[in-house]
């Protein structure tokens, strides 16, 4: 996955190898590149699932974030699409750290970006979902949002656009 310099920005700083962990310290993982795309979700699921306002997720290739201390336990739920949501959490303390969705199977992951060591790396390209969203909470205003979802190959700049069309294809090809 080499950018061509346009995706090494991201929020304004380099975006190269970023380091992260559960609360408990025993997971911790790294995680290299720019995501191809990150939201904040405001959805009924998402907040139940974080017992929160909504979750941060950026999306990378699997093979960009890599398990370097811990073991981890998946916990399945039902997607808001149908399908199995993979939550993978820290075995000992419950952590999410990241996700499988059913549309990118194992080719791709939403990292949970508060796992982050440095959360603010990351800056959400779209807030979704807002029609769901808990009524008190403010919209960011420099920050695209939807009452639902968007259509990433308006959204998402071409070089991203082409790695999430890359996956989806392999999906469609039977991989992951
Ligand atoms: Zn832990
Ligand atoms: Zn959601």
């Amino acid at each position: 996955m080499t950018g061509d310099g346009m995706d090494e920005q991201v929020g304004g700083r380099s975006a190269d190898v970023m380091a992260g962990g559960c609360a408990c310290g025993a997971v911790r993982y790294k995680v290299s590149g720019s995501p191809i795309f990150v939201n904040n979700c405001h959805c009924t699921l998402c907040q139940r699932q974080t017992g929160s306002t909504s979750v941060v997720n950026a999306f990378f290739e699997s093979e960009a974030v890599t398990l370097t201390e811990g073991t981890l336990t998946e916990h399945v739920v039902t997607a808001g699409s149908g399908g199995d949501h993979a939550i993978c959490r820290c075995e000992r303390c419950g952590t999410a750290l990241w996700s499988y969705y059913p549309r990118l199977g194992r080719l791709g992951l939403g990292l949970r970006v508060g796992t982050l060591d440095e959360p603010g790396r990351l800056r959400p390209d779209a807030v979704i979902f807002t029609a769901d969203r808990m009524p008190w909470t403010a919209l960011p205003d420099d920050i695209p949002h939807f009452e639902t979802t968007y259509n990433p190959a308006e959204l998402l700049p071409p070089e991203r656009f082409a790695r999430l069309k890359g996956m989806i294809a392999r999906r469609a090809a039977g991989e992951g």
